[in-house]
């Protein structure tokens, strides 16, 4: 079994101990990459194993995760499970954004809801921060009368509990705490701790920062 924490942190997936300004454009010391790991196949692969693990691989007809990092998840779990069967074939399936009335949700397309319909299904997601493009997975999935035998991510980043989000049963291989903080009272920047530039929205907090200087 793979350290988790270290090699996500290797792959520079994962930074700690840092000063990053995050899409919301509040400040905070951790912050996920997803897309530095999937550069890295091997560590995905990897990772997969681990996700795939908390599943009986006869428990599971079809895993389905959401566009983009679900998909590439979603093939690598799948392919784990088959693995460990005897015989057959475990499916994996993605879920794309659409919209209906306004309302953002996802949907199976390209022939994939009739491998959903009333199959035993594990969803994947990479992070979880609110839970809602996961959850909307699972309502696609219950929505083609499939049931839903777990979630399984990379990272829960939402600081809360898996019970306190899905009503099923949540398998995170890694927990990062969300602290962060409105830029006005975060206390790296009254510390004079240098923003990091090169992930999130560090680049664009400290051009602004010079702007306001100028002006
Ligand atoms: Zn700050």
């Amino acid at each position: 079994m793979i350290e988790i924490m270290t090699a996500l942190a290797e792959a520079g997936a994962l930074i700690t101990d840092s000063h990053v300004v995050y899409t919301s454009g509040r400040h905070g010391t951790a912050y996920v990459n997803k897309d530095a790991l999937y550069l890295h196949p091997r560590l995905t692969e990897q990772l997969c194993a681990v996700m795939a693990s908390h599943y009986a691989p006869e428990g599971v007809d079809v895993v389905a995760g959401p566009t983009v990092g679900g998909v590439i998840l979603a093939q690598w779990v799948a392919w784990h499970l088959t693995q460990a069967r005897p015989v057959g074939e475990v499916l994996a399936v993605f879920a794309e954004e659409a919209e209906e009335n306004g309302v953002k949700q996802r949907v199976f397309r390209r022939g994939y809801d009739a491998q959903v319909r009333g199959k035993r299904v594990a969803v994947v997601e990479d992070i979880v921060t609110t839970g809602g493009s996961a959850q909307k997975v699972i309502d696609a999935v219950r929505a083609l009368g499939g049931e839903v035998v777990g979630l399984s991510i990379i990272c829960n980043r939402s600081g809360k509990a898996g019970a306190d989000l899905f009503d099923v049963p949540l398998h995170a291989l890694a927990t990062v705490a969300l602290d962060s903080w409105a830029a006005e009272a975060c206390p790296l920047c009254a510390q004079g701790v240098p923003v990091n530039a090169t992930v999130g929205k560090g680049a664009a907090f400290l051009a602004q920062l010079r702007g306001s200087a100028q002006s």
